[in-house]
């Protein structure tokens, strides 16, 4: 048996972010051993090139230092050696994300991906790492969770830990500090959510409503082979959102005010996001970290991989994730049916869902989804908000003309027997076979249309067949994410058509809408307004402003476009129906009953 790769992590000077990485190989490429760092992180589909967080790196062999040369961005060479090498590198450690690495006197995160160098064309052989306290103070009452499996450390603590192979190592992030701890059981497994972040919350709580998430998930999808723990790592600031899927663990970023106090009951909009956030992550354990796209398998680190099908394991995941709160009842149905309309307002006021399909969205993240621009709402559509629509749509279509037989349910089941664990992936049309198959509709049309099409989903007919009717109305104010009925005094504010925000003391346009009345008077993303009619013009004021005109009015709107003072006419406009409500149908028929049942609560 060869032996493992050694790894060991040392958070060497906290003060100056930097963790020293210390990796020895055994067996070495005697013609040079290549050693590589990702340039992205899995799940998180952007070029980082993380190689140029390397402060310093050297080889050494028999203790004598040893040429490395630096190959390309992210690979360096050493010297032809027959002997073990150790590479050891500092890494600076200072961005603070779900998918990066972190460390100071108060803590340390990281993503494997991050700061563990691959040894290339042995990916495949074991590893073992080994974690140590840092020197000094800092330190010196820091706990350690990670997923990953101890081979000689006490629970929550430092020491040696160990991985299948590189693609494992990566996989489980770890983090150290001082660390509040919950554990639950799901399925009979063993849970733990650790939160970092000074932060008071009903800890009990969280664990009770993961516990019945996590157990929801588990009964529906089956629970995977070797599938024995998993961790929720949570960091809390006064304003994040995020998260990064592993296959035993998610890495987590909320607001405080997102986790619900002691004594405090209900679901807030803001509780019902975090638990939605939890249930997208843990989604993820089958839909995307199990089961793949074909291209992902095995993932080249190195450079953008793409793949049409995005959609299918961030759309379909951000159905599920809110759709297992109501059925496994934490959340109320009038509560999800806010959180949909909500998501349909979003895709409703997205001008770009006429101009790229949910394929082209899928395919082209890395540049397009991951790198937005001021008019990326125009010319792009979100795999995720879209995903999770035409992945209602195809549920309910199903549903619809398979008189019940069949759901997307069934899809995913087939899919993950197809496709779940197995070495090969998902084919680019994989989740379109199995569609057919399992419900044994043709179904080409629906993907042409919603998948590689830009046509309107047809939700308000497919919502009407399960009980539910769907309303669009203009939004109240700016404010308005839609979801609810909205305030019923008196008409909505004459519309422009452009985004208005404050940062930094001054309010800026923001999105300017494809055809709207101020891209056509002129104005652009960046100006900075001024007035309105010469009366001051601010995200504050503008409601108010427009409100003293009529539609089919001539105002005037002053910008400072750098530091020009610049005039514009703008015709203003009614405002557009983009902004949904959802109502459940008072008295549906028994079969609608049905249906309505079958889908929300999953029977
Ligand atoms: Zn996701």
């Amino acid at each position: 048996m060869s032996t493992p790769h050694q790894y060991r992590i040392t958070p060497k000077d906290p003060g100056a972010h930097i963790f020293e990485i210390a990796l020895t190989v055994a067996r070495p490429d005697p013609s040079g051993q290549v050693f590589s760092i990702a340039a992205w992180v899995p799940g998180s589909y952007m070029i980082r090139d993380l190689a140029r967080h390397v402060v310093s790196i050297r080889a050494e062999a028999d203790g004598q230092e040893i040429g490395l040369t630096k190959i390309d961005k992210s690979s360096w060479q050493a010297d032809a050696c027959d002997v073990a090498i150790t590479l050891t590198a500092e890494i600076f450690a200072y961005d603070l994300n779900v998918r990066g690495a972190h460390l100071d006197t108060t803590h340390g995160f990281f993503d494997g991906a991050c700061v563990f160098p691959a040894v290339v064309g042995q990916e495949d052989l074991a590893c073992e790492l080994e974690i140590l306290q840092p020197d000094g103070r800092a330190g010196s009452d820091w706990r350690v969770v990670t997923s990953m499996r101890a081979i000689d450390a006490p629970r929550y603590g430092f020491g040696r830990f160990a991985a299948e192979d590189y693609a494992e190592l990566i996989d489980h992030p770890v983090e150290m500090g001082d660390i509040q701890i919950g554990e639950f059981e799901a399925g009979g497994i063993p849970h733990v959510i650790a939160v970092r972040g000074h932060v008071h919350f009903d800890i009990a709580r969280i664990c009770h409503d993961l516990s019945t998430l996590c157990s929801y998930h588990l009964k529906l999808m089956g629970t995977p082979k070797g599938f024995d723990r998993y961790v929720f790592l949570l960091y809390v600031q006064e304003d994040a959102y995020g998260g990064l899927e592993h296959r035993w663990s998610s890495s987590l970023a909320c607001s405080r005010r997102d986790l619900p106090q002691r004594g405090e009951s209900g679901v807030s909009a803001r509780y019902r996001k975090f638990l939605g956030l939890c249930s997208h992550e843990y989604f993820h354990l089958w839909n995307v970290k199990r089961m793949s796209p074909e291209k992902f398998t095995p993932h080249d680190l190195l450079a953008e991989v793409h793949t049409g099908l995005l959609w299918v394991f961030e759309g379909i995941t951000s159905y599920y994730d809110h759709l297992a709160l109501v059925r496994s009842g934490l959340v109320t149905t009038t509560s999800y049916l806010e959180h949909l309309g909500r998501a349909i307002t979003r895709l409703t006021r997205n001008r770009g869902r006429f101009r790229q399909t949910l394929e082209e969205s899928s395919f082209n993240a890395w540049t397009h989804f991951y790198q937005q621009n001021p008019n990326s709402s125009n010319a792009i559509v979100s795999y995720y908000t879209k995903g999770s629509l035409v992945a209602l749509a195809l549920d309910l279509t199903i549903r619809k003309d398979t008189d019940g037989k069949a759901s997307l349910d069934d899809v995913m089941h087939e899919c993950w027997s197809r496709y779940g664990e197995s070495a090969e992936g998902m084919p680019e049309r994989g989740i379109e076979s199995v569609a057919r198959a399992v419900s044994g509709l043709e179904l080409a049309d629906f993907f042409e249309r919603f998948v590689r099409g830009t046509t309107d989903l047809p939700l308000q007919g497919l919502l009407k067949e399960v009980g539910v009717n769907l309303h669009m109305r203009p939004a109240s104010n700016g404010n308005d994410l839609g979801g609810k009925p909205g305030a019923k005094n008196g008409a909505p504010a004459p519309w422009i058509g452009a985004e208005l925000a404050d940062s930094a003391g001054k309010s800026t346009f923001g999105v300017v809408h494809s055809g709207s009345p101020a891209e056509k008077a002129g104005i652009a993303p960046g100006d900075v307004a001024v007035a309105l009619d010469n009366l001051r013009l601010g995200a504050d004021t503008i409601d108010i402003r427009l409100r003293e005109h009529h539609v089919g009015d001539t105002v005037t709107i002053s910008v400072f476009r750098d530091e020009h003072l610049m005039k514009f006419q703008v015709k203003l406009a009614a405002p557009p129906e983009d902004t949904c409500y959802l109502e459940l149908q008072s008295d549906p028929d028994a079969r609608i009953k049905k249906m309505r049942d079958a889908w929300l609560k999953g029977a």
